[in-house]
């Protein structure tokens, strides 16, 4: 069941702000308030996905076409696709998903190593 008091819900309507990388009829992205890494944007789906699992049972192809294309598109705008970066989806409780509505986490700008955790 998708809570549309989580704070991803309130970027969308406009209730709180966010500093915008980029956005598409279906998609927008902002900057991560906590970055873990030089760049660490998140994309996020405008329709109202809890995960991942949600997403892709729920949405429409559109949808998820809009969302893998965006990832390239801020991976340019950021700088980040040529020297490479890594796409995290966190996902329920053992995923330690703590927003619950779908997100990717873009991060680069510095080597990540091989680190999972
Ligand atoms: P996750 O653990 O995958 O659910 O990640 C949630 C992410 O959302 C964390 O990296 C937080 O730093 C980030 N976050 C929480 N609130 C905000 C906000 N208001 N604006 C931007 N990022 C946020």
């Amino acid at each position: 069941m998708y809570d549309d008091s989580n704070i991803f819900a309130r970027i969308l309507r406009g209730e709180i702000p966010c500093k915008k990388v980029y956005e598409d009829d279906h998609t927008l992205a902002f900057e991560d308030i906590n970055p873990k890494a030089p760049v660490h944007t998140l994309i996020i789906p405008k329709g109202n996905y809890v995960s991942v699992t949600d997403f892709t049972e729920k949405a429409s192809d559109a949808e998820i076409a809009a969302l893998m294309r965006a990832v390239r598109k801020v991976a340019e705008l950021k700088g980040v696709d040529a020297g490479g970066y890594r796409l995290i989806a966190n996902t329920g409780t053992d995923g330690g998903q703590e927003v619950p509505h779908f997100h990717f986490h873009i991060l680069g700008g510095r080597p990540l190593g091989g680190r999972i955790v």
